[in-house]
């Protein structure tokens, strides 16, 4: 029987697992018998290829001819000693052949290194004990938990689902996303299977338990991934643009040297004496270093920005960080610490706000308490979202037994809808929390709950609550508003959120990091524009940007994301001439829109994102930078650089190394380009007025060695 088709028990039993996961035993001998979980990378162009192929290039090829020339006058006129010369060209070709492969292969490894810096990560389930592990390490009969913006790490089937939805777009190239659940099924593609999450698609929406069946290269992305790598990086612009610039100075050097024999002969020179003048002329000016030197010092600075927690996902960005103008940047996390704390809290008719949450607000304590997706690794360590943990915090400090009910479903967060929805089990029925920014909640809700149960909200009631947000806001606090709803077992998915009970607002404080001010400090005067984007309130968002500095003028612009909508694109296109300006409550496709119209006004946009929806922004930008702590994997997949810490300070270290390195390269460029016009000169002396050479062309092949290779 296949795996789709089985029972959820029979699937276990056939791979002698258990809903509670392997224990770590059974789990190191499978690893030891199946292997990592690693797709093998594919055959690629070998060493010796690669070698020899630093001798069949155009500057190769014309120092060869070079060198034949230079034998060739020495069989005619052996007096002249023209072999030395042959023999110190063909010297060149070869020491050159290695110092760039040499040059390269350090390069590959540099890069290569840096890859290793961010395991993927997983949440295994071993012997009823979630823990977190390398996604290599998973083997078949592994319980694995998923959640929204994960990339699925093996083949699996699905034990619980909770609105899951794929994108199996790495396999079958379609970007549709499918719902997928538990039930068995009987279809005869893979592709098709319900009930499976195949390795290498991403989960785009939902939660998840399944049970893994395959790993490595028995998955169905590892029998495609073999087939199509392709591991080879698109050069960089600048790498791009030196291989062009090499290769045009070597055709005209080769056009003059041609032309100067030509000249030479109508002029009745001996001819050794022309052959010679083209040789000189050509290992003058072939740049031969140029391009290996180049890479080199493009792979050696994304290191160097690794070391400031800024890794490098693809060379270009290296260059592009250098000349940014715009960092757009999300607030949580990148500009604060994350590290929530409940601040203060208001419970309708209770008075107004308060600093703990009284033990007898018990469905708000029990939202806080359940409506949340933490794991727990042990009996004080929570894994997951700052904000839940701060909830469920608070919750257990105001009333230590409040009950945690079994969820049977969830509507999940994401940052269009600002808030979260699950669905409890309780005595004598069901029930839904919700929790999400105000804005998202309040609307839904048509009663406040109160000591004697649920009351209609009144105009007055809705206005007091209101008002609450709004001082909880103006001092820079996170706030949440907490509701629940009784559910009947019949209600359909899409009307579950309708007719909730408000029950309270919680304000929670995110101190900002302090290496931050600094960062942005340096930034107003690196004449780069620092631009908030952030799904929170705009008065929230205010506060933070007065403390860290962002905003230091009595009139900042703001604007919603409501707001955006309603602007034009040309409008938009100059509201964003504004000095200081910050983006609030803005869903992630807004973010898309803000980056392309910054581009539209010619900056080099740096944009962070971190959800499975901010993945067009950070596509779209020249530099996509998602968070290497807290970022989804889908995230991660679509950016050009990850911040190892999330810290807003380092996209600033690694702007100011991607500059560094851009000027080192200018001023390599300069001095190679200008040293082979003084080695040229005396040539045209030599040749026309037929001065003594200043230089041999042995030492000018001296000369070009030494400076092309040390350019790093
Ligand atoms: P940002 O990261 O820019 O602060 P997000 O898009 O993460 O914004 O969140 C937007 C809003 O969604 C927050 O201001 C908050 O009101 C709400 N929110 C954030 N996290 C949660 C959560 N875990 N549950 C419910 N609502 C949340
Ligand atoms: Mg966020």
């Amino acid at each position: 029987m296949k795996i789709y088709n089985l029972t959820l028990e029979e699937c276990f039993k056939s791979l002698r697992s258990r809903p509670q996961g392997l224990d770590a035993q059974e789990a190191g001998r499978r690893l030891q018998e199946f292997g990592p979980n690693e797709i093998p990378l594919g055959s690629r162009t070998s060493l010796a290829r690669r070698f020899l192929r630093g001798y069949t290039h155009l500057f190769a090829l014309i120092l060869w001819v070079a060198s034949g020339l230079a034998f060739l006058v020495h069989s005619w006129e052996p007096q002249q000693n023209m072999a030395t010369l042959g023999c110190a060209i063909l010297g060149v070709v070869v020491v050159n052949g290695i110092f760039s492969f040499w040059q390269e292969y350090r390069a590959e490894k540099a890069i290569a290194a840096l890859r290793n810096l961010l395991p993927r990560k997983v949440k295994l389930l071993r012997a009823g004990h979630v823990l977190q592990a390398n996604a290599a390490e998973i083997v078949p009969g592994d319980v694995i938990q998923i959640s929204a913006g994960d990339q699925i790490p093996a083949d699996c089937r699905l034990i619980t689902a909770f609105g899951v939805r794929v994108n199996n777009a790495t396999i079958t190239g379609e970007s549709l996303p499918h719902s997928r659940d538990t039930a068995p099924c009987h279809d005869a593609s893979p592709l098709r299977h319900r009930n499976l999450l195949l390795a290498g698609t991403w989960l785009i929406s939902g939660e998840a338990t399944a049970l893994v069946f395959a790993t490595g290269s028995h998955t169905e992305f590892g029998r495609i991934a073999v087939l199509t790598q392709s591991a080879n990086e698109p050069m960089t612009p600048l790498q791009y643009e030196i291989a062009r610039l090499s290769r045009i100075i070597a055709w005209i050097s080769l056009a003059i040297a041609v032309l100067f024999f030509g000249v030479g002969e109508a002029l009745g020179l001996p001819r050794w004496q022309n052959l010679v003048f083209a040789i000189g002329i050509l290992v003058a000016n072939v740049p031969e270093g140029l391009l290996p030197t180049v890479t080199l010092a493009l792979a050696m600075g994304s290191q160097r920005m690794a070391r400031r927690n800024a890794l490098i996902r693809h060379l270009p960005a290296v260059e592009t960080l250098g000349s940014t103008t715009v960092i757009c940047t999300d607030k949580t996390g990148t500009l604060t610490e994350n590290a929530l704390v409940v601040r203060e809290v208001f419970i309708p008719g209770q008075g107004g706000t308060q600093n703990t949450a009284p033990a007898t607000a018990l469905r708000f304590l029990e939202c806080a308490r359940n409506c949340q997706n933490l794991q727990e690794l042990d009996a004080h360590t929570l894994l997951g979202d700052p904000t839940e943990i701060a909830l469920v915090h608070m919750a257990k400090a105001a009333a230590p037994d409040a009950a945690e009910y079994p969820r049977i479903d969830e509507i999940s967060f994401d940052s269009e809808r600002k808030r979260v929805s699950t669905l409890h089990r309780v005595q004598g029925g069901l029930r839904l929390y919700t929790k999400g920014a105000p804005e998202a909640v309040l609307p839904l809700c048509n009663a406040v709950e109160t000591p004697s149960g649920p009351e209609a909200m009144a105009a007055a009631k809705r206005r007091k609550i209101e008002y609450a947000h709004q001082t909880m806001t103006k001092k820079g606090l996170r706030v949440l508003a907490l509701a629940f709803r009784s559910v009947e077992a019949a209600t359909p998915r899409d009307t579950l959120e309708h007719g909730l009970v408000f029950t309270g607002l919680v304000g929670l404080e995110d101190p900002f990091r302090p290496e931050v001010p600094e960062a942005i400090r340096k930034c107003r005067s690196a004449g780069i524009k620092v631009i908030m984007v952030t799904g929170d309130h705009p008065e929230t968002a205010l506060v933070l940007a007065k403390q860290i500095g962002l905003v230091v003028s009595e009139t900042p612009s703001t604007i919603t994301g409501p707001e955006l909508q309603l602007l034009s694109p040309a409008q938009l296109q100059l509201a964003l001439d504004a000095p200081e300006l910050i983006f609030a409550r803005v869903a992630p496709e807004q973010k898309m829109q803000i980056v392309d119209v910054l581009k539209r006004k010619g900056h080099v946009v740096a944009v962070t994102g971190d959800g499975v929806n901010d993945a067009p922004a950070l596509k779209h930008a020249h530099i996509g930078i998602a968070m290497g702590r807290t970022g989804t994997d889908v995230a991660r997949e679509s950016s050009d650089m990850i911040l190892l810490d999330d810290n807003f300070a380092s996209i600033v270290g690694a702007i100011e190394e991607g500059r560094a390195i851009f000027s080192n390269v200018r001023k390599f460029l300069t001095y190679v380009l200008t040293s082979n016009v003084p080695e040229f000169v005396p040539y045209m002396g030599f040749a026309l007025f037929q001065l003594p050479l200043a230089l041999t062309i042995l030492q000018i092949l001296a000369v070009d060695l030494g400076t092309d290779l040390n350019g790093t």
